[in-house]
């Protein structure tokens, strides 16, 4: 308790209240975040950490995720010049940090700035910010104010690093979710991103699939080349987006499950939308379990819910409860493990 709570209760007549008050708040943060969900009950996959609070893949995201109760924490994982893995959404950096600012000098033709460029003593000088879109506007308003407090860009040990610790100190056992960044542009700059990010995973105990990661990558060709030319026995994860029909076949889906554990698709890929009140949805979890893969669709938003659902709960209800699916990518962790808990009863 701080010292100005703690002199604020002490002047105030009526502070026996406010102290019990505070305790009841205490008491529910921690029984949200250690609410025990069935084993059958979709993990909760805190998508570039506690996003929805926190500018993302910052370590202070990470530890919001991992109080909010968050089983997994996601990591997208992009290289820098000097081959550090750094735990950033995209190749390019000039929406979540202040690089333009401080590396006018620095941009490729296209206008973009690229982490691939930098040195990971120059990435560790950038500010990191909400993720604004291309005229510098915040892409979601309501989230962390633009320009207050200070974020770093964290590299993948640090990240991995701090999960564990959390673990050790917290006796729970928070699993990771790595997605490998565009491998293909990586190798045409002379960069083998898999190479690398595997052989940090390994330093850190993440090698076969009983250790509690997932790794995650949207590159079908390089899903099959970890798990046949790299030969790595993590859990692994075809992340899919909408257009893929090959993949979603059910042709396609029986060959993936030879080398992948499971599916990542966009939620639309799933809820088509609304037709007289009633969902519209495509067989696609139904299929993905006929072929013994995992499903585990994206993204869970408060702030961005689709068309014709009015809340989070109805969403995570009906991909739950009507779709069975086995887990779920969210910014708002918390939201989600509160959601999933009423849902058990
Ligand atoms: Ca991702």
């Amino acid at each position: 308790m701080s010292q100005f709570l703690r002199d604020m209760m002490s002047s105030c007549p009526a502070h026996r209240t406010m102290k019990n008050l505070l305790i009841r708040i205490l008491l529910f943060t921690l029984l949200c975040a250690n609410s025990n969900l069935n084993a059958a009950d979709p993990i909760v996959i805190a998508h570039r950490g506690a996003s929805g609070y926190l500018p993302e893949h910052t370590l202070e995201a990470v530890s919001l995720a991992y109080g909010m109760g968050a089983h997994y924490i996601e990591q997208d994982v992009v290289l820098s010049k000097d081959d550090c893995p750094v735990v950033l959404h995209d190749i390019h950096i000039d929406t979540v940090t202040d690089v333009a600012k401080q590396f006018p000098a620095r941009k490729r033709a296209d206008g973009r700035y690229y982490a691939i460029d930098f040195t990971l003593a120059e990435l560790k000088l950038l500010h990191v910010h909400e993720r604004t879109d291309a005229d510098g506007k915040p892409v979601f308003p309501k989230r962390f104010p633009q320009g207050k407090s200070q974020f770093r860009i964290a590299t993948l040990e640090e990240e991995l690093e701090l999960i564990q610790g959390l673990n050790h100190s917290t006796r729970r056992d928070v699993g990771i979710y790595p997605e490998i960044k565009q491998p293909a542009w990586h190798r045409e700059q002379g960069h083998d991103i898999t190479k690398i990010v595997l052989s940090t995973l390994k330093a850190f105990g993440y090698s076969t699939k009983q250790d509690k990661a997932f790794l995650q990558c949207f590159d079908v060709t390089e899903v099959k080349r970890i798990r046949t030319e790299l030969k790595s026995e993590l859990l692994l994860i075809q992340l899919l987006s909408k257009g893929q029909a090959e993949v979603t076949s059910s042709e396609g889906l029986s060959e993936l499950s030879k080398i992948a554990d499971g599916i990542g698709p966009s939620l639309d890929q799933i809820l088509l939308g609304y037709k007289a009140g009633k969902p519209q949805l495509t067989d696609l979890v139904a299929r993905a379990h006929a072929n013994g893969l995992q499903i585990h669709p994206y993204t869970f938003r408060s702030d961005a819910l689709p068309a014709g659902v009015k809340s989070l709960d109805e969403l995570v209800r009906l991909f739950v409860e009507e779709n069975k699916i086995d887990g779920l990518f969210t910014d708002f962790p918390d939201l989600c493990v509160d959601a999933l808990s009423r849902l058990s009863k």
